[in-house]
């Protein structure tokens, strides 16, 4: 009934910290390729793991046995040596602390055993099962030697070495099961919330995210002293466009202009999808007069451009640009869409395939 109690416990911490160390680590999750940084990070937090298991052993009889090669078998399977052999030396490190002894050098022996043995059947091209598999039965069959020479008692070793399989693979289960599920989400927590930033049909920005960008700008401005400008785009008569191709190839026409919008202006600035066929490119650390420089670009670049259609032939196109800027031609940064917007109206009604400055 003990082992279960603290067999129990063991998996609790083992998950948890697994949860944990998921959290931290979820924008860049542990790859063979990761940087070394990340299987330094990756590294401790298993040795420490291990170590918080050495800590809350299973006691079986007078022999404790504990969980500590699972996260040294996770680290191998996930990030290859480097971690694993980073949480192997810690663990131990750890194992001495508690005592030297045989016990700890024959314990020794297996944790180099298993990491080096894990790090190479994780290289191989074995199933994903299969490598859980066979490094958590060689784990197994170590640590059952390793019982083997401590334990002379053959009655007790015949009752410790089942429930220790019967643990050890049970835990490491539940262990891979647990960081596979968290990274899946994980991922897709990742994935569905950088597609719920970007227009799918252009890939620039969508407007909740110039929104977002927006108001950190915004904020950013408070701390640092920086001009902001804003360049507001239209695409002139662009319904002809649909009502004479079709939607789809007026859908192929915003793609292009998305990659000139992209070539036209510098890496950092914000450039986005505003709406249908308008788009916005939020400057940062941007004057006025480059602000005018970068739109006479964009215009003149679309002018010069021809769009190529997927049925044949090509079209030619202009835009219209409103532009604004914090604090040349506003003292309220939070004025400039409305100003830029305001600036591109009268674009359009001066003739259109121009550039306006709003009003100050
Ligand atoms: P103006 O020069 O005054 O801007 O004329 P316009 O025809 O471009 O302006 P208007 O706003 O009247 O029309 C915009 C058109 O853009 C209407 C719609 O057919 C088209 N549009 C909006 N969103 C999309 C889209 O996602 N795909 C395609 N193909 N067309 C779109
Ligand atoms: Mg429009
Ligand atoms: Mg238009």
């Amino acid at each position: 009934m003990i082992i279960i109690k603290d067999l129990f416990a063991n998996l609790a911490i083992l998950i948890s910290l697994l949860f944990l160390y998921t959290q931290v680590s979820n924008r860049s999750p542990l790859t063979p390729r990761s940087s070394y940084q990340i299987k330094l990070l990756a590294g401790i937090s298993g040795g420490f793991l291990g170590n918080v298991l050495m800590q809350y052993s299973i006691n079986i009889g007078t022999t404790i046995v504990d969980l500590r090669l699972i996260p040294i078998i996770l680290l191998a399977y996930f990030g290859g040596l480097v971690p694993s052999i980073i949480s192997m030396l810690l663990i131990i490190g750890g194992r001495f602390l508690i005592g030297i002894n045989i016990s700890s050098y024959a314990s020794t022996v297996l944790v180099i055993t298993v990491t080096l043995f894990s790090v190479w059947i994780a290289r191989t091209h074995l199933s994903k099962q299969m490598k859980r598999m066979i490094m958590l039965t060689f784990s197994n069959i170590s640590a059952s030697f390793l019982f083997l020479y401590l334990i002379k008692d053959i009655n007790f070793l015949l009752k410790l070495i089942p429930i220790y399989w019967i643990v050890s693979y049970f835990s490491g289960y539940i262990a891979f099961n647990t960081v596979t599920f968290l990274r899946k989400s994980q991922e897709l927590f990742n994935k569905y919330k950088a597609e719920s930033m970007i227009d799918p049909l252009t890939g620039l920005n969508n407007v909740r995210k110039f929104d977002e960008v927006f108001n950190q700008s915004l904020a950013d401005l408070e701390k640092k002293k920086q001009k902001l400008s804003l360049l507001y785009i239209d695409i002139d008569f662009f319904k002809k466009v649909n009502d004479t191709y079709g939607h789809a190839e007026g859908d192929v026409v915003l793609k292009e202009l998305g990659h000139i919008l992209r070539s036209c202006t510098r890496t950092f600035d914000i450039v986005s999808r505003n709406g249908g066929e308008e788009f916005t490119v939020l400057l940062l650390d941007c004057p006025l007069d480059q602000a005018v420089q970068i739109g006479e670009r964009i215009r003149e670049t679309v002018e010069d451009h021809s769009f190529i259609l997927t049925q044949g032939g090509t079209i030619n196109l202009t835009v219209s640009i409103g532009v604004s800027c914090y604090s040349d031609t506003t003292k309220d940064a939070g004025l400039i869409i409305n100003d830029a917007d305001k600036a591109l109206y009268e674009a359009k009604r001066s003739g259109r395939n121009m550039l306006c400055v709003a009003h100050y």
